[in-house]
């Protein structure tokens, strides 16, 4: 169920598309399943601070997310940041990292959305927090 979906999805939305192919599957068995394939490596766990977890598969390799403020839909990033391990202090030895990029995606903006900053101190540098 996950395979068609390029974006990373919550347990609640993954449910939703469930019932579609498999009418009255109940969200338990959902979790159930999200947890037996990630134990057994095939999809992976996307931790975006204050959301519910999401999942996506495992074998896209490695890559970021943008996550939409207003529609607070999480999409894929294809791309990483050169010379990202130049940021950590010498000596330091980096082994992963996390990227999200924050603000209103495509569909939100053609709709009039996201227009206004929702902190108005950070409307400069982008930041929502
Ligand atoms: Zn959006
Ligand atoms: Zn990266």
């Amino acid at each position: 169920m996950l395979t068609q979906h390029l974006n990373p999805l919550t347990p609640v939305e993954i449910h939703q598309l469930a019932l579609k192919e498999v009418p009255g599957i109940g969200l338990a068995t959902v979790y159930r399943s999200l947890k037996s394939l990630a134990a057994e490596g095939h999809v992976v766990a996307v931790e975006i601070p204050g959301q519910a977890p999401r999942y996506e598969r495992a074998d896209k390799g490695h890559h970021h997310h943008f996550m939409c403020r207003e529609c607070k839909g999480v999409f894929e990033l294809e791309t990483c940041l050169d010379g990202i391990k130049g940021m950590a202090p010498n000596g330091f030895r980096v082994d992963d990292h996390e990227i999200i990029l924050y603000g209103v995606c495509e569909n939100c903006l053609s709709k009039g959305l996201g227009t206004t900053p929702s902190h108005p101190a950070h409307a400069a540098c982008g930041h929502t927090h």
